[in-house]
């Protein structure tokens, strides 16, 4: 990549920049570059000068009014509210006077924003102030409360962070001729999924996750002292999603000398603070300070994070720059597309994946720019792992919990809080609604879905259309969210219903409280929706052992009688199944050159990677964590 030096760069605005725009500075947060004027009437005279001077410059350029004509805060809010229709529903307006934004926290952003943009624009032509919308979630969220109060709170604090990283971006160190990556966890197993790409002058991260089903540490955490780096020397970190095996272990980063970004999509930054919490909270509940970080990281995390949507290509360093495609896996889940050195190299890796159809996302992004290496999940990549289509689960389901409610018993689902959850809701909202079944949903799946109607344009057209046309699937009756002094009256009460609860894989969470109270009644049922870790005790009752070991309340371990019903239903999950796996590689395009295989138990990985070389002709492998590969 040509990289401009700051002279250059300067130079280059000017070209572009009619004079009487009145330049006052440029400035790059990051990788963005943003050109503040005096006169912003005469920027917006030409209709394509943000799109000539991002060709110009080749980065996501930005504009801002110079601080010295914005117009004061209480008479810029007076206007903004003559200019924004009311029918926009906006909740709360807030200036930042590090950045000269002003925030419109609207329901209606689409109203907000105006046709073609043209109220927002009326907004910083009238007042100064660039305006930047966010939605606002259709039941409150104390996430993204808290996440967009902290942004704000530190804008300071981030704006130097991003000076910083912006000036790091002009320093070009000679020519990138290789490139290396290193298998740090995720490979041969699932959970702590990590990755080092390696070129001479870059060190970046894909994904920093743990294994929350173990205690064992040697196990549970990346092999960071693998890197031979010290953690200053990373120059990034890309999240592909929430999931802890992604990024369960970012901020511990950010404790032990990490100063850099942290790149993910706006829902990842807002689920990932949701869960990292949880986590944290989970493992001080085991036992006081238990957790690898604190409630510190995570916020100092915050302020390092830096949101890209989907197609939005970013330059990490001089030689590396990823766009992030839509993965079909959870909120906000991301592939990876990675270019290296100028057309050198380039790779995607996939994070998980779903290529099928689901009730909440559109199938994973297959076309890419170029592909010279795949790194794609092997979940579900063993010989037998067929799924059935989402239609038969969903029927499997509703009878199953149909067979249990006559008999006067209950369903327990454990359920991921973050995306099985909403998936199962769905499903139960469509086919159960009129049948008068409670559905209590426990744990952080109230958040998280108050989540998902942030950001609708993340999900499938129709549950699209449904959040912003007030009819949220989430907010429905038939879910009765949990308080947890009622979780007893619940479990033993009389009356038939479902409880969906976390953590899916009943290695901890509340799914594992009413499973204590639920075993011993042969009427109840539990059924399994989502993936079983090996090591996990889900694991273990799906095989059909009787009796497993608890701790009870004295913390001492108990044997817990299994006697209530058991079901798997497959069909749900956020993964591709095999032959999803298979398809999503048939139709990539362009073919990649090189596929390795990640992210699986057993020999899943190899089972996978066989398959596609015979399928693909070309060179595959299954490499196990601490692997080193170069790619060029
Ligand atoms: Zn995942
Ligand atoms: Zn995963």
């Amino acid at each position: 990549m040509t990289v401009l030096n700051s002279k250059e760069l300067q130079a280059a605005v000017e070209e572009v920049l009619p004079p009487e725009c009145g330049l006052t500075k440029i400035e790059v947060e990051g990788p963005q570059v943003v050109v503040y004027v005096r006169n912003i009437s005469a920027f917006y005279g030409d209709e394509n000068l943000i799109t000539k001077l991002a060709g110009k410059v080749r980065k996501k350029v930005l504009v801002r009014v110079d601080a010295a004509s914005l117009m004061p805060p209480e008479k810029a809010l007076a206007t903004i509210k003559t200019l924004i229709p009311p029918e926009a529903g906006v909740e709360q307006v807030r200036f930042d006077a590090v950045f000269n934004e002003v925030i419109i926290e609207a329901l209606k952003p689409g109203i907000a924003i105006g046709k073609g943009g043209s109220v927002l624009k009326s907004v910083i032509l009238n007042t100064g102030w660039s305006p930047r919308v966010l939605r606002a979630p259709t039941t409150p969220s104390e996430v993204s409360k808290a996440v967009r109060g902290a942004l704000l709170a530190n804008s300071e604090e981030r704006k130097k962070f991003l000076l910083g990283l912006g000036k790091k971006m002009f320093i070009s160190e000679g020519t990138c001729d290789w490139i290396k990556i290193t298998a740090l966890g995720g490979f041969k197993e699932v959970g702590r999924s990590c990755m080092l790409l390696q070129t001479p002058h870059s060190n970046v991260l894909v994904d920093c996750g743990i294994n929350a089903d173990t205690s064992d540490k040697e196990r549970a955490y990346p092999y960071l002292n693998a890197m031979n780096l010290a953690l200053e020397q990373l120059d990034a970190v890309i999240v592909s999603h929430a999931h802890l095996d992604h990024c369960g272990f970012v901020p511990y980063l950010y404790a032990y000398g990490y100063e850099g970004p942290t790149y993910c999509t706006p829902p990842t930054r807002d689920l990932m603070v949701l869960l990292q919490q949880d986590c944290i909270n989970v493992m001080n509940s085991e036992g006081e300070g238990n957790a690898p970080y604190g409630e510190r990281e995570i916020k100092k995390e915050l302020n390092h994070v830096i949101t890209r949507d989907y197609g939005e290509v970013t330059d990490v360093t001089p030689e590396i720059r990823f766009t992030f495609h839509n993965a079909g896996h959870i909120l906000g889940s991301s592939s990876v597309h990675i270019h290296v050195g100028e057309g050198m190299h380039n790779i995607v890796y996939t994070g998980d994946i779903k290529f099928g159809r689901t009730n909440l996302f559109d199938a994973a992004d297959t076309y890419f720019p170029r592909i010279e290496t795949l790194l794609i999940e092997s979940t579900y990549g063993g010989r037998d792992d067929l799924q059935p289509r989402l239609d038969d689960a969903e029927a499997h389901l509703v009878q199953a919990i149909r067979k249990t409610i006559e008999q006067r018993g209950k369903v327990l689902i454990p359920v991921f809080a973050v995306g099985r959850a909403q998936e199962i809701m769905l499903a139960l909202e469509s086919h159960l609604k009129d049948e008068n079944i409670t559905v209590y949903i426990d744990g952080m799946s109230k958040e998280a879905s108050a989540i998902h109607t942030i950001y609708p344009e993340y999900l499938r057209r129709n549950v699209q259309r449904r959040i912003l046309q007030n009819d949220s699937p989430f907010d429905k009756e038939m879910f009765k969210h949990v308080v947890s002094k009622d979780r007893k009256d619940i479990a033993e009460g009389d009356e038939p219903c479902v409880i969906l609860a976390p953590s899916g894989m009943l290695s901890g969470g509340t799914s594992v409280e009413f499973l204590k109270m639920m075993a011993g009644d042969a009427r109840n049922a539990l059924v399994f929706v989502g993936y079983q870790s090996a090591m996990s005790l889900g694991r273990k009752i799906q095989n059909g052992e009787k009796e497993v070991p608890m701790l009870n309340e004295r913390h001492k371990v108990d044997a817990l009688k299994i006697n209530l019903g058991i079901d798997t239903i497959d069909g749900f999950s956020g993964h591709s199944d095999r032959s999803q796996l298979l398809a999503y590689v048939r139709n990539l395009r362009p073919k990649p050159s090189r596929i390795l295989t990640m992210h699986g138990d057993e020999n899943k990985p190899e089972d996978l990677a066989r398959t596609l070389n015979r399928m693909m002709h070309v060179e595959t492998r299954a490499p196990m964590d601490l692997d080193s590969i170069r790619l060029k």
